[in-house]
């Protein structure tokens, strides 16, 4: 690959950013002390700095790139979008026809009667859309007061207002008076972390019971719905237990409550099906999509609703929207995304092909002193970092301190794995071959070797009591 050096040197670019940019999920000082790193180019699974070091992404950017990147024919197809037309909206009696288009291939490709999509430029977008969109089915149906949603701690379902507060992520929800009113949060079904001594499926199944205490504690007839990601993501690819969902859907169903599927994660391949709700035989009212609806070429997310939701919906005026609401561009990009995923057998492989060889490699890390656990779904995965492997103990340290330390000995071994506190979790590109596989591995061992010798020398292998 030939090496494009057409920027600043990299200290230049460091500087400007730290002059300007204010980053997300960032302590900007410590960051700007640090230097940033520059992302100047991508292709397949491989990003290249402005050093011109190359890098593994095993986190498809931001659980986003399923595609893999440098596919041209997402470029083009923007390119000839923008050309014809760059900008309609889909408010005041009209449309057009990439909206049309990708509405269509969406309801082809979700499992039950899941038709209908609203919209959004993206997965936070898409859960405000859902608060309202379910309160407003309710008043329609002559049952206003039902306004309550219940999420799970530790969920994430996005950074705005409402979708924060759908979330259930202590520190986002202490800075600007979050959650919003009516939205309760129950445990979540994170059994190496809080399972104790009990069985993983007694633990699940005990942890979805919390939704119907909950339901009881609240009133039934103000409950409006129930929102979780199938696998949490950013919660750091928590897998609940097999008995968790089923039991979740009978209480749903029991209590007549909507229930929405945020698969913005999830969905398009990333846990070996189309959609995670058919890998755990979910059946939700509304699933929110975004990130591998484009593969993150351009931002879209959505919320795609069933049959009778929809109908409910357009017997009312639902004064929501949004200017990018079904952009054309995003439109066209999701299209020709989803059109090769499907075409070229790449969601069908991921989860034949590279899930199976993946979880192989992946379930070996168990084996490395520094890991307590290590599961994978599909193409999402997680391992705990624990200085005692047969107590599952977390560290005395402050939670994430572990965690870092390896994720910057990936980074600095070729490989982009996140941390999420003391949990590395990994989601690669789903077009990525078994030899980038065994690449993945080996430099995942490799970190946690290093990790394992810096906590030592530091004195930072000890357990919290
Ligand atoms: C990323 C994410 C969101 C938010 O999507 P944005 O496009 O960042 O607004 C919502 N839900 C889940 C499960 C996510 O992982």
């Amino acid at each position: 690959m030939t090496m494009i050096t057409n920027h600043m040197p990299t200290a230049e670019l460091q500087a400007l950013d730290a002059a300007h940019h204010l980053h997300p999920f960032t302590h900007g000082h410590d960051l700007n002390k640090k230097g940033v790193r520059v992302i100047t180019r991508a292709n397949g699974v491989t990003l290249t700095d402005s050093d011109g070091n190359e890098m593994l992404d095993a986190m498809a950017g931001l659980w986003c790139v399923n595609l893999g990147y440098g596919r041209d024919e997402l470029a083009e197809a923007a390119a000839r979008q923008m050309k014809e037309l760059p900008y309609y909206n889909t408010f005041f009696q009209t449309t057009h026809v990439p909206a049309i288009a990708l509405s269509e291939k969406i309801a082809s490709l979700t499992p039950y009667d899941l038709n209908h999509t609203f919209f959004a430029s993206s997965g936070s977008e898409a859960n405000d859309t859902n608060i309202r969109l379910v309160r407003t089915y309710w008043a329609e149906k002559g049952q206003p007061e039902r306004k309550i949603i219940i999420s799970r701690m530790n969920a994430y379902h996005g950074s705005s207002m409402g979708s924060a507060s759908l979330g259930g992520m202590v520190p986002m929800h202490e800075q600007g008076d979050m959650p919003i009113e009516n939205i309760h949060h129950i445990g979540q079904p994170h059994w190496y972390a809080e399972g104790g001594d009990m069985d993983p499926e007694e633990f699940g199944l005990m942890r979805a019971r919390e939704l119907e205490e909950k339901i009881e504690e609240l009133g039934p007839e103000k409950v409006a719905a129930f929102i979780g990601e199938p696998i949490q993501g950013a919660g750091g690819v928590i897998i609940p237990p097999k008995s968790y969902w089923p039991e979740i859907q009978r209480i749903c169903d029991k209590y007549g409550i909507l229930l929405i599927a945020d698969e913005v994660i999830c969905g398009f391949g990333r846990t070996g099906d189309w959609f995670a709700s058919e890998s755990f035989g979910i059946k939700p009212h509304i699933m929110t999509i975004a990130k591998g609806l484009s593969s993150g070429y351009a931002p879209i997310g959505g919320s795609v609703v069933c049959d009778e939701v929809a109908d409910v919906l357009n017997g009312c005026e639902f004064s929501h929207g949004y200017t990018y609401s079904g952009h054309p561009v995003s439109c066209a990009v999701a299209l020709e995304n989803l059109r090769i995923l499907d075409e070229e057998g790449i969601v069908e492989r991921a989860g034949k092909e590279t899930a199976p060889y993946l979880k192989g490699k992946w379930e070996a890390l168990a084996d490395h002193p520094l890991v307590g656990e290590a599961k994978i779904q599909g193409l999402m995965g997680s391992i705990a970092l624990t200085p005692h492997k047969e107590s599952r103990a977390a560290f005395a340290a402050d939670k994430g301190t572990a965690g870092l330390i390896c994720r910057e000995h990936c980074f600095a071994n070729g490989l982009v794995m996140r941390h999420v506190g003391d949990r590395m979790v990994i989601s690669p590109p789903l077009v990525i071959t078994k030899d980038e596989v065994d690449m993945l591995a080996d430099r995942a061992w490799k970190a946690l070797d290093l990790a394992h010798k810096q906590l030592e020398d530091e004195g930072l292998m000890k357990a919290a009591s």
